[in-house]
């Protein structure tokens, strides 16, 4: 699988770049590799070339890799989540990206008052109010943020966002700019138990834009690991 590590020197080189040009420290850019579809055994070659953050989209895939692989691995549910499914998240997961309901957001308080853990969260932002992706409408944004922060089991630390797919990454820079801006107007608002310190966006396609409008986490599945075979 020399590929992978073709791939994820090149990556990471367009992150340094990327960082560079926009005045920012490597180190403040966590690189999420997606692994979803693919097998243990690539992970396990990424792991040997030095990456421990993991991003899945399904609660089942996630546990079952989660319970083979190394237990110092950072797991990111970055995927829609049903209510039912939260059981195998919590306690595996180190974030959840996509909290994208207040129903949600409830239910995952409760799982973590059951196992007595607190999960730090991202609220799930659909800036292009694309009907198929789930997440909060940018204009309801703050106001779920306020709604959802007396919840003691759940730390929200920043927004997320799945941008529109698109020919040229910069057609984004729009909507990574204004996730950015109102992560700072929900910050300004100095809501208890609320941080704003977290911007996961960017992908394979546009990753670069995403960190040059201050992504914090990016997530990059078929550009490190090849494209995704949905048809097995
Ligand atoms: C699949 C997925 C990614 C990675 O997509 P690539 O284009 O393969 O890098 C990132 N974020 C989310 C939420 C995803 O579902």
């Amino acid at each position: 699988m020399h590929f992978i590590e073709e791939n994820l020197k090149q990556v990471e080189q367009r992150i340094r770049e990327a960082c560079a040009r926009s005045g920012r420290r490597r180190e403040d850019v966590r690189l999420i590799v997606v692994s979803k579809t693919k097998p243990v055994s690539m992970i396990e070659e990424v792991i040997r070339l030095g990456i421990r953050d993991f991003g899945e989209n399904k609660p089942q895939e996630l546990r079952d890799k989660y319970d083979v692989l190394p237990k110092d691995l950072r797991w990111h549910m970055i995927g829609n989540l049903q209510r039912n499914k939260i059981k195998y998240v919590v306690g595996r997961a180190v974030m959840i990206h996509s909290i994208g309901s207040e129903e949600l957001a409830l239910a995952v308080d409760r799982e973590c008052e059951k196992k007595g853990m607190v999960m730090p969260c991202l609220v799930e932002v659909n800036m292009a109010h694309e009907e198929s992706k789930g997440g909060i409408a940018p204009e309801e944004a703050p106001a779920f943020v306020r709604s959802i922060s007396a919840l003691k089991h759940l730390k929200i630390e920043g927004l997320m966002t799945v941008a529109p797919y698109v020919e040229n990454p910069g057609e984004n820079r729009g909507y990574f700019r204004a996730l950015r801006n109102l992560a700072v107007d929900i910050g300004s608002q100095n809501i208890d138990n609320i941080s704003m310190r977290h911007l996961s966006m960017g992908m394979t396609g546009d990753f670069e834009i995403a960190i040059e409008e201050g992504a914090t986490m990016i997530r990059i599945g078929s550009g490190i690991l090849g494209e995704r075979d949905y048809s097995v």
